[in-house]
């Protein structure tokens, strides 16, 4: 006879803070241990969002191991790097989604579509809020926790962003979409005026960084392909695009060259590209900016009417990165991200981890790098002399070899295993100053390198590549931690206990009498993250900015820029999706003109 057991219930004997429920997945335990499928042990491995982390996670852990939920407000994982063609038509904005809910239940979890409010890190307990019902809230209580909620994007506090398009979700997207075509029937009826004509067709984007450079392109190609077919009666000449950039070239964290070219080749597209610029407040129908003068210095102020004006400047924390780093604020000094150490744990709560945009990995080699190369040079050269007897000039004075400063940073490796990453990065950055100083550095620059190391292991991209990486990581350290417990198999493992704090439940396993402790260095290394380059589309051509090596293409590069993004689509579903949505623009031309 079948049961019916409910998949997920609230548990009415355990109320949590608020007295708000606590959610028991035990009686869908119970459920699957009917089925012969043995999880009560299981620990609770609970998800915060449904991104580019969470699904690199997702995707790399092994069925079994875990009693996995997922909690996001979207139940899909969406392919933001096309998301600037879905936009303007030339692909479907389902075709770059996948089902989250397919990527859990091949896990044999479960997905709530609801909101992270708040993590009790004492209690083990994240409050949740349906995503359809605000006074629905209920708490998940976990084992570990992983925060990917991602980021939102920065006001740099500009009035009048109400008036502004994003482009960061799917339905984004659909709003452009209709906005853009909206805008091209409006300037067709004839009770437009000529000028309200020119401003409905202008196009402002607000940020030269690559979402903002690549929707531009995206514009421009649709004006310039599709509406001669579909709108013949409007004139060219009064369509514009424009991109205003506070910096002195769009693309700016590519390389020069790769800046300069773009920057160029939009100018000669007749894109309007402001340079030197900064938005200072968005009216209903105009943007109003500051633009400094190349030559002179001088600032003027100016402004430029829109139809459409896509906000697309820098990052900012999301509400539950805030509340996190908010609620461990002896641990998290960092105002734009929730601070991990190299092992992706919360700093303050090594039961949580935090991935993708919402994190940034800390160290504190840059706080000790003076002490540590002083104490390094005198230990080298010094040898024997007493420290009273040392001053500082001396030290100043005294140089090390690029094979003393790779020994140095084996040194530093062995004391702090987290630093891992940065001797790697030591070793890369070495040879160009070596060329620079014949062979030796001195104390200050010896110094000042290590800093610059600590920067650019902590700052890395708020990109898709990080938190993807950062995803797989973490499914892999999960899958070594179980496998080193031998959860399932191990008939002996009895309890998880979490009596010493920095120990988390799944770490602790009692096998007959005798406690096993495992912490995430003792199954795994660091964190390292490998850049495999970045791309964009510029209008009929891409740029890449690989590690070493960066080139233009026209077609050719573009057709590779596609089939890249193509094999790394989560889903075949999704690959044959965007394959027939570039066959169906190639035949019949973009679809928003008709929507
Ligand atoms: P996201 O992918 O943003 O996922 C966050 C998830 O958390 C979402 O599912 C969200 O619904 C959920 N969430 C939010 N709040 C909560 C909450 N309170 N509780 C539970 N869940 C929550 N990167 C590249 O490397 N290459 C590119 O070409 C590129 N192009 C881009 C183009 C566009 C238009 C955009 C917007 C971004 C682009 N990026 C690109 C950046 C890339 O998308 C991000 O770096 C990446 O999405 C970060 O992944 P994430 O998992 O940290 O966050």
């Amino acid at each position: 006879a079948s049961i019916s057991v409910p998949t997920l219930a609230l548990n009415p004997n355990r109320g949590g803070p608020e007295n708000l429920p606590v959610l028991d997945s035990t009686l869908d335990a119970l459920d699957s241990e009917l089925k012969g499928e043995l999880s009560l042990n299981k620990p609770k491995l609970v998800i915060l969002g449904s991104g580019w982390a969470s699904v690199g996670l997702l995707k790399t852990l092994k069925p079994g191991d875990y009693d996995v939920t997922v909690i996001s407000p979207t139940n899909y994982f969406l392919f933001t790097p096309l998301l600037p063609c879905a936009a303007t038509g030339t692909l479907e904005v389902k075709s770059l989604m996948a089902s989250i809910r397919k990527i859990v239940n091949d896990l044999s979890g479960h997905y709530l579509e609801a909101k992270a409010e708040k993590i009790e890190f004492e209690d083990k307990l994240v409050k949740v809020t349906s995503a359809y019902d605000e006074s629905a809230q209920f708490y998940v209580p976990y084992d570990k926790l992983v925060v990917a909620v991602g980021c939102t994007s920065n006001t740099h506090g500009v009035q009048g962003l109400e008036y502004c398009s994003r482009l960061k979700t799917a339905n984004d997207a659909i709003d452009i979409r209709k906005k853009i075509k909206a805008n091209l029937e409006k300037s067709c009826l004839p009770t437009t005026t000529d000028e309200e004509r020119r401003r409905l067709l202008s196009f402002v984007v607000c940020g030269g960084g690559p979402t903002g450079v690549e929707f531009a392109a995206e514009v421009f190609d649709l004006l310039n392909e599709d509406l001669p077919k579909s709108y013949p009666k409007l004139l060219r000449q009064e369509v514009s695009v424009h991109i205003i950039q506070s910096r002195s070239n769009i693309l700016n964290t590519y390389d020069e060259r790769i800046a300069e070219y773009a920057t160029k080749r939009f100018i000669n597209e007749n894109i309007d590209v402001q340079i030197n610029s900064r938005v200072e407040k968005i009216l209903e129908d105009r943007v109003i900016f500051k633009k400094k003068n190349d030559k002179d210095g001088s600032v003027t102020l100016e402004e430029i009417p829109f139809g459409l004006c896509l906000w697309s400047t820098g990052v900012a924390q999301n509400p539950l990165a805030k509340n996190v780093t908010d609620s461990l604020p002896d641990h998290q000094k960092n105002r734009r991200a929730i601070e991990t150490d190299s092992y992706l744990r919360v700093l303050g709560a090594p039961d949580v981890y935090a991935i993708g945009d919402c994190s940034t990995v800390k160290t504190d080699l840059a706080d000790h790098a003076v002490d540590f190369v002083r104490n390094f040079i005198i230990k080298k050269h010094l040898h024997g002399i007493s420290s009273d007897q040392i001053s500082e000039n001396d030290i100043k004075h005294l140089s090390l070899t690029y094979d003393e400063i790779c020994e140095m940073g084996k040194e530093l490796m062995k004391k702090q295993p987290q630093t891992r990453e940065h001797l790697i990065t030591l070793k890369d950055s070495l040879p160009q100053y070596d060329s620079a100083s014949c062979g030796k550095l001195n104390f200050d620059q010896i110094t000042s390198l290590l800093k610059n190391v600590e920067k650019q292991v902590t700052s890395l991209p708020a990109t898709a590549q990080r938190a993807h990486q950062q995803g797989k990581y973490l499914g892999k350290k999960f899958n070594k931690l179980a496998k080193k417990l031998s959860l399932v198999e191990n008939p002996n493992v009895t309890s998880f206990r979490s009596e010493n704090p920095l120990k988390t439940d799944l770490d602790l396993a009692t096998v007959g009498t005798t406690t096993l402790i495992f912490t995430d260095e003792e199954v795994y290394k660091p964190f390292r993250y490998v850049h495999l380059g970045s791309l964009a589309y510029i209008g009929n051509s891409a740029v890449f900015d690989l590690p070493g090596y960066s080139f233009v293409g026209g077609l050719v590069a573009m057709y590779l820029w596609r089939s890249i993004y193509f094999a790394q689509t989560v889903s075949i579903r999704t690959r044959v999706l965007l394959f027939m949505d570039w066959l169906k623009r190639g035949f019949f031309g973009r679809d928003i003109l008709s929507e």
